[in-house]
């Protein structure tokens, strides 16, 4: 066990001297835990194979899945790249800083461990300014997945990510509660069209406004397990942003949802379930279990990715066995979050009409 200081900071106007205790550490090796626009990130020195590994091991987290190496400066990619796309050029221009990440041939200088042994690095430009002032200080680029143990929602405040590693990691950099709330859209640029490995907070829908043809690939729309091959999509495979209780999605027509969850509730706690519903702002006053929490409004996918991860993690301090869950829309930041939700349920969708 390691003591893990917490340290509060302005999400918008960090003090100097905070990051500089931080940056310490991430130049030691060690690990910092630290607030993006899109989801809390654990970081460590990407170029430093120790950090990265003890990285993985605080998270508990398979070695074959590599992380997102975070920068603040630009010039940083043509340093940790071989070639740089000209499509990449337009979305950095464009996306950067922002929750998009893009996948680069990785110069040799990147060590195996940080990108899992691939021929490819995944880089973002965080949109965060405590992010942004660590990485400058750091003096280095900053390899961070999203600080939770694995398979456990990503975290979108420093209680969240002190509930997981609290004791595994030397930092928390506590910048309140995160923007987005869903993690960054992963895009491939090495296929043409290219392809998006995970969607995120950039919607698919402004990558194609600037792109043209931009392709999902099958996992992120997948409705089952999809078998994928090992190089394109490390991520991909493993079971994700569970909370510990059972979740159930139904997805469908809005009316025939609200019924079948109806049905659900009434089964489960005939035997004594304790049974959680995670519903909209429309269609809450139709349930009646042991606890009931909203989305949002179905109407504002953003909000309703803003609370998702949150809300997975509320059922799991509330002690329901199962949750029972409502599909949103697939467009925009839906998309994102019906990719998660699939993924939290470990599939066990009902498809009602
Ligand atoms: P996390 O860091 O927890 O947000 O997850 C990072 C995501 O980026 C995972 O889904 C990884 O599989 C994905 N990723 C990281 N590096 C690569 C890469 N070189 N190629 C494809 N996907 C990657
Ligand atoms: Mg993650």
């Amino acid at each position: 066990m390691k003591q893990t200081l917490v340290l509060k900071v302005n999400p918008s106007k960090p003090s100097i001297k905070k990051i500089q205790v931080a940056a310490g550490i991430i130049r030691k090796g060690g690990l910092v835990a630290f607030p993006t626009e899109t989801v809390y990130g654990l970081g460590a020195d990407a170029l430093n194979p120790d950090a990265v590994l003890a990285l993985f091991k605080a998270k508990n987290r398979p070695l074959d899945n590599p992380p997102i190496v975070h920068i603040e400066n630009i010039n940083t990619v043509y340093e940790l790249t071989e070639y740089v796309p000209p499509k990449a050029v337009l979305l950095m221009k464009q996306f950067w800083p922002g929750p998009l990440t893009l996948i680069f041939h990785r110069s040799k200088r990147v060590p195996d461990v940080t990108v899992a042994g691939l021929e490819t690095v995944a880089i973002r430009m965080p949109q965060h300014a405590v992010a942004l002032a660590l990485i400058r200080a750091s003096g280095c680029a900053i390899a961070a997945p999203s600080a939770n143990l694995a398979g456990k929602p990503s975290p979108t405040s420093a209680k969240h990510v002190l509930a997981d590693l609290d004791g595994r990691i030397d930092m928390v950099l506590d910048g309140g509660s995160t923007r987005i709330g869903v993690e960054s859209t992963v895009l491939d640029l090495s296929l043409d069209p290219p392809i998006v490995l995970r969607p995120g907070g950039t919607p698919v829908e402004a990558l194609r406004k600037v792109l043209g043809d931009v392709q999902l690939h099958p996992f992120v729309v997948a409705e089952k397990e999809v078998l994928v091959e090992k190089a394109r999509s490390p991520g991909m495979r493993y079971r994700h942003y569970a909370p510990n209780a059972k979740v159930i999605l139904v997805e469908g027509q809005l009316q025939a949802v609200i019924a079948k969850i109806k049905e659900l509730i009434g089964s489960y706690r005939r035997e004594g379930v304790k049974v959680g519903v995670l519903a909209t702002d429309e269609t809450i006053a139709n349930y009646e279990a042991d606890v009931v929490k909203s989305l949002g409004s179905r109407f504002n996918l953003t909000a309703i990715a803003q609370n998702l991860f949150r809300l997975l993690r509320e059922f799991d301090y509330e002690g329901v066995d199962v949750v029972i869950a409502e599909g949103v829309p697939i467009e925009g930041l839906g998309l994102a979050v019906m990719n998660r939700l699939r993924k939290a349920s470990g599939y066990n969708i009902l498809k009602v009409v």
